[in-house]
C-alpha cells in the first residue's frame, strides 16, 4: 500500500488541477502508455494501469475529497477503496475521456483490433455479521441467484452489426480520417440475437440459479463496508467475463458490548458497597464471559482495560481492547432502617470526597483514553 505514488504525482498535475486538467493529463498519458503502441511492455502498462487509478479517484469528487484527507491509507469504516482496475474497467472509462467515439478514433482506427470483453453485472447482497465473527474473521456459507448462461439457447448473427457486436463509422475531421466505433444498440454489443429459448430464461440467454458459496470475511471488517468477490457475480450475456459480488457489511448490534473502532465498550454497573469494598464481577466479552477484579475504594467513572480483548484489526495492525466503563450504582430507594445505616456515616471522614488524592476526575480521564 504504502509503495503507491501519490496520484497527482503520476498525472502530473497541481493539487488545485481542474476536472478540466486532470482530463487533458490522463488523455496524454493514456495515449502514450496504451497497450496497443506499446505491445508487451510490462512497464507501459503498469503505467497505463497506474494512471487510470488516479484518474478514476481524482476525477470522482468525493473520491478525490477523501483521498486529499486521507492519502492511499484508507480511513476505518466506510472509505473508498482503490481497486486494482482491470483492462475492461480502463476502457469502459475511455468513453468519458475521449468522448463517444471510444479510444480506436485515435489510432486511426482499429489498428490493435482489441476487442472489449463484455463483462455481467455484479450482484450486491448484505451480510448480517456479529461482533464475535467480525472480531476473528469468519467462512459463511451464502446462498445466492445469479443469472447464468442457459442450456438450451439458440442463437442468431445480429443483422444490424453483421455479428461484429460493433458498429463503425468513417469520420472525417480537420485532422483526417478517423473512424468511430460503438457498441450495436441492437445485440449491445453481443454480435448475436437470441433466436430461441427455453422457458424462464430471459432475453439476454441468461436464467436464474441458486448458488451456494463460501466466503471468507477477514477479521475486522465494519459496517457499511464493502467486500468484492470478482467474477462471482452474473453471467455476462452471450459470454463474457462474470460481474463481481459485492458483500456489503451490517453489524449486527451487540445488546452489551458496544464498538468502538476496534476497541469495545462495556458499561458496567457496580453497588457502591462493593465499589468500596472491592469484588470480582462476570463480564461479557466477545469471547464469552470473563472475570474481572474490581478493586476496594474503585470510583464511578473509571475506565479498565482488558488488553487485546477487543477487534483484531483489518490491515493486521494487532489487536483493541475491551474497556469497561465503571458506574457506581447509588441506590434511589432505601428502607428506613437503611436509611438509618447508611445516615450514621454521613459524617465519617472517610466518607468525604477527596478527589485531590491521586483520583482523576472525568476530564484527565478522557484525556488518558482519547487523547
Ligand atoms: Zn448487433
Amino acid at each position: 500500500m504504502s509503495t503507491k505514488r501519490d496520484y497527482y504525482e503520476i498525472l502530473g498535475v497541481s493539487k488545485s488541477a481542474t476536472a478540466e486538467e486532470l482530463k487533458k493529463a490522463y488523455r496524454k498519458l493514456a495515449i502514450q502508455y496504451h497497450p496497443d503502441k506499446n505491445p508487451g511492455n510490462k512497464e507501459a502498462e503498469e503505467k497505463f494501469k497506474e494512471a487510470a487509478e488516479a484518474y478514476e479517484v481524482l476525477s470522482d469528487a468525493n473520491k478525490r475529497a477523501q483521498y486529499d484527507r486521507f492519502g492511499h491509507s484508507r480511513p476505518g469504516g466506510g472509505g473508498y477503496q482503490t481497486h486494482e482496475m482491470n483492462m475492461d474497467d480502463i476502457f469502459s472509462q475511455f468513453g468519458d475521456i475521449f468522448g463517444g467515439g471510444g479510444f480506436e478514433s485515435f489510432f486511426g482506427g482499429g489498428g490493435g483490433g482489441r476487442t472489449r470483453q463484455r463483462k455481467g453485472s455484479n450482484l450486491r447482497i448484505k451480510l448480517k455479521l456479529t461482533l464475535d465473527e467480525i472480531s476473528n474473521g469468519v467462512e459463511k456459507k451464502i446462498k445466492v441467484n445469479r443469472l447464468v448462461q442457459a442450456e438450451g439457447v439458440t442463437y442468431k448473427n445480429c443483422n444490424t452489426c453483421q455479428g461484429q457486436g460493433q458498429i463503425r463509422k468513417v469520420v472525417n475531421t480537420m485532422l483526417g480520417q478517423m473512424v468511430s466505433t460503438t457498441t450495436c444498440p441492437t445485440c449491445n454489443g453481443v454480435g448475436q440475437l437470441i433466436d430461441k429459448r427455453p422457458a424462464g430464461v430471459d432475453s439476454s440467454g441468461l436464467v436464474s440459479k441458486e448458488d451456494t458459496l463460501s466466503v471468507k470475511i477477514p477479521a475486522g471488517v465494519a459496517d457499511g463496508m464493502q467486500l468484492s468477490m470478482s467474477g462471482k457475480g452474473n453471467d455476462a450475456p452471450g459470454g463474457g467475463i462474470a460481474g463481481d459480488l459485492i458483500i456489503l457489511i451490517e453489524e449486527i448490534e451487540n445488546p452489551n458490548l458496544k464498538r468502538d473502532g476496534n476497541n469495545v465498550v462495556y458499561d458496567l454497573h457496580i453497588s457502591f458497597i462493593d465499589a468500596a469494598l472491592g469484588t470480582t464481577v462476570e463480564v461479557p466479552s466477545i469471547s464469552g464471559k470473563v472475570r474481572v477484579k474490581i478493586d476496594a475504594g474503585t470510583q464511578s467513572g473509571k475506565i479498565l482495560r482488558l488488553r487485546g480483548k477487543g477487534i483484531k484489526d483489518i490491515n493486521g495492525y494487532g489487536q483493541g481492547d475491551q474497556l469497561i466503563y465503571v458506574n457506581v450504582w447509588i441506590p434511589k430507594k432505601l428502607t428506613a432502617e437503611e436509611k438509618a445505616k447508611v445516615e450514621s456515616l454521613r459524617s465519617s471522614p472517610n466518607f468525604q470526597p477527596h478527589p485531590e488524592a491521586g483520583e482523576k476526575g472525568f476530564f484527565e480521564r478522557m484525556k488518558e483514553y482519547f487523547g
